[in-house]
């Protein structure tokens, strides 16, 4: 009986603890959180964007562009020939290969991969992340993006790094597709 009260007390102070913190309704945080995941961010067609975020010896390579760029229209598929664009557009996005190419020397291996469609009115964004684990990440050197090859509506990317030893933006399109980052990461 003892041991119950004194678990009753913790998770008591837990509550409080974390009610403290948040500061505002909880549920509200909540539903906001939601409803920010499903929006689309502002995109410009024919501009994507790719974020590349360094923690140790893992690299996070994400994806975020227009319908537009990836299948040429931002409607919700309906017809067959619509679906059957997004469907491969996905598959296509599923596999990392497709999309950049990393110095095998710096063999990376892949820890997580995910590709989705959002659409939101008369707009749509596919996303797609791969998160890469580096046994000699110091080896990169350049990135080369394959996107522009493997979607010929896509034009630029507008590219952001942030890595161990530098931080870094660059807009690049299908003439100019490789990333310099020597001496980025360590
Ligand atoms: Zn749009």
């Amino acid at each position: 009986m003892k041991l119950l009260i004194c678990l009753c007390l913790l998770i008591n102070m837990a509550i409080f603890a974390e009610d403290e913190h948040h500061d505002h309704d909880h549920h509200h945080h909540k539903e906001e959180a939601k409803k920010n995941k499903q929006s689309l961010s502002a995109h410009e067609h024919g501009v994507s964007v790719l974020n590349i975020v360094q923690d140790k010896n893992r690299l996070s390579f994400e994806f975020e562009m227009p319908g537009f760029d990836v299948v040429g229209f931002e409607y919700k598929a309906k017809k067959k020939d619509d679906i059957k664009k997004v469907r491969n557009a996905l598959n296509v996005l599923s596999n990392y290969k497709n999309m950049l190419i990393i110095a095998t020397e710096a063999n990376c291996e892949e820890e997580k991969k995910s590709a989705t469609v959002i659409n939101e009115g008369s707009h749509s964004e596919f996303l797609s992340e791969y998160v890469l684990n580096c046994e000699n990440i110091s080896l990169i050197k350049s990135i080369t993006v394959m996107y522009f090859d493997s979607f010929r509506f896509s034009k630029k990317l507008d590219v952001n790094i942030v890595a161990n030893k530098k931080k870094f933006s660059q807009i690049i399109d299908r003439g100019n597709n490789i990333i310099s980052v020597e001496g980025y990461f360590d």
